[in-house]
């Protein structure tokens, strides 16, 4: 520890006093992400310009110090909060953005806020499709680090799909450019897709480029009830059959639409409560809107229990509402959630659903699911009270079975939040010895001392023996 405080200590004589903080207070805001669990660092760095990022990397390789890249802390898996200590990067300051309109490209700097790029583009007629539910908040670096998604993700993919270059530093403090502002790129080894999604571990986004497409011209928005889960996943297939890709499918199981409707005090249909929903949204030319319109509305008679359709966009808004408040609302089943982000391929629904049903009369817990129908990515809320050790311990026997089942089911145990600590213990149920092996592998060949964000993805963290902190995050119950 004396070392480290001689290095933070070099650190603050290069970059000065103002660059590198040591108060309790800036210590303790970068301790911890939206897993709630704190790690202190030795000193919070706001670099005055990307050159400082290398030299901080230089010293940190030199002395040996943990370096923990920073967005905004929405990291719901623990990989933004500095769990072997060290130093944390803060790069909110550098978020200068810059659309390209001839060729439909947004520049921009890694703590550029997510829903600030978009609403940079719209006004110009291009559209940044990725739009994870804390936009207001997180930054593309995050977005970057995480691969995230959204709800656009079934029709247009996530941030992968959409970075074209990145700059940035290697954990040895040297600088490099991934990619070109092009949109073919096929000159060597693809290290602009190994960053993306590596959790802060193999380098620092410094600025992204990342294509748009036009801003579609129309939206037209359809909610549907079904009388059960599984009918409701067997629409969705036969929706799919008929080539139809709403730009949002979003699903609401019965559970949630409960909590949404407790908190509206308004049934989403009349007569029908309870129901598990399906919240269709088309996006394109007008023209394209009005074939699929079409084609939606035979769906919906030939499939579902009930519908609406909006006729303006207030009514859209409306229909929205059942969506907007149901994560919130689930409080009301449990003050602690556990939101998994699981992905299960489209032929598996029926059974995930009978699982679903499974684990719930097994655990005796609340578990409502809401999620992307478009990309299978639904998100398991497994409630409980925390105070309760037997709650506490149904919860961790859920979560084990809920992976278990997915990686049978031929899922994936994260589709956008990533591992970082929380999913740490099952990421060997994903991955065989063989290819955690190639990952490691990359790891040590581009990190061989192991300084970015050390103790993430590849070491077993148990999550169930440490006390997350009670404190309200301003993005709480989005
Ligand atoms: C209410 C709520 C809703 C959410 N909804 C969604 C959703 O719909 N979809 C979704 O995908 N996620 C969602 N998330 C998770 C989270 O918002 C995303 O993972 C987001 O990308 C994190 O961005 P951030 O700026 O907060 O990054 P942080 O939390 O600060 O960091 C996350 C990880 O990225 C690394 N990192 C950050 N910046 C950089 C950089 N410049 N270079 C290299 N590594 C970096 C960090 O080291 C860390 O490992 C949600 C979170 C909350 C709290």
């Amino acid at each position: 520890m004396a070392a480290r405080s001689t290095a933070t200590s070099l650190l603050s004589r290069r970059l000065g006093a103002a660059a590198v903080r040591t108060s309790a207070a800036a210590l303790f805001d970068a301790s911890f992400d939206s897993l709630k669990l704190s790690f202190l660092p030795e000193a919070v760095i706001f670099p005055r310009n990307k050159a400082d990022i290398g030299v901080v990397l230089l010293l940190a390789n030199e002395h040996n110090i943990p370096v923990t890249v920073r967005g905004r802390g929405t990291s719901l898996t623990g990989s933004a909060a500095p769990r072997r200590g060290g130093w944390v990067i803060d790069l909110l300051q550098f978020d200068r953005i810059k659309i390209d309109v001839t060729a439909g490209m947004a520049e921009v700097e890694a703590g550029a806020k997510v829903a600030d790029i978009q609403n940079a583009a719209e006004k110009v007629g291009w559209f940044y499709p990725p739009d994870p539910s804390s936009k207001e908040y997180c930054t593309i670096g995050g977005n970057v680090a995480c691969n995230s998604g959204g709800m656009h993700g079934g029709k247009y993919g996530v941030t992968r799909d959409f970075v074209m270059a990145l700059k940035g530093f290697m954990p040895n403090g040297d600088w490099v450019e991934w990619g070109t502002p092009t949109r073919k790129y096929a000159a060597g080894f693809n290290l602009r897709d190994l960053w993306i999604g590596s959790e802060g571990m193999l380098g620092i986004v410094t600025d992204a480029v990342l294509r748009l497409i036009p801003q579609p011209a129309a939206r037209w928005t359809l909610l549907l009830s079904f009388s059960t889960e599984a009918a409701a996943f067997r629409a969705v297939a036969k929706l799919f059959r008929l080539r139809v890709r709403p730009a949002i499918c979003e699903f609401l199981d019965r559970y949630s639409v409960q909590c949404a409707e407790a908190a509206t005090g308004e049934t989403v249909f009349p007569g029908q409560p309870g129901r598990p929903v399906i919240l269709l949204e088309l996006a394109g030319s007008p023209a394209e809107i009005r074939a699929e319109r079409l084609i939606l509305l035979k769906w919906a008679r030939e499939n579902a229990l009930a519908f609406r359709a909006a006729k303006t966009r207030e009514d859209a808004e409306r229909l929205w509402a059942v969506r907007r408040k149901c994560s919130g609302a689930m409080f009301e089943l449990g003050d602690s959630k556990l939101n998994e982000d699981i992905v299960v391929p489209l032929r598996s629904y029926g059974k995930f659903v009978r699982f679903i049903d499974g684990l719930r009369r097994s655990s005796q817990l609340s578990i409502p699911c809401f999620g992307h129908l478009g990309d299978g990515n639904i998100h398991v809320n497994i409630m409980y009270r925390g105070a309760d050790p037997e709650q506490r311990r149904a919860a961790e026997a859920a979560v084990e079975e809920l992976m278990a089942a997915v990686v049978k089911l031929g899922g994936a145990i994260s589709g956008e939040h990533g591992i970082g600590l929380a999913k740490s213990p099952f990421l060997r149920l994903q991955h065989s010895p063989a290819q955690v092996n190639a990952m490691m592998a990359v790891k040590s060949a581009l990190d061989p001392k192991g300084i970015l964000n050390p103790g993430k993805m590849f070491e077993v963290f148990p999550v169930w023996e440490h006390k997350r902190l009670s404190i309200a995050l301003p993005w709480d119950h989005k």
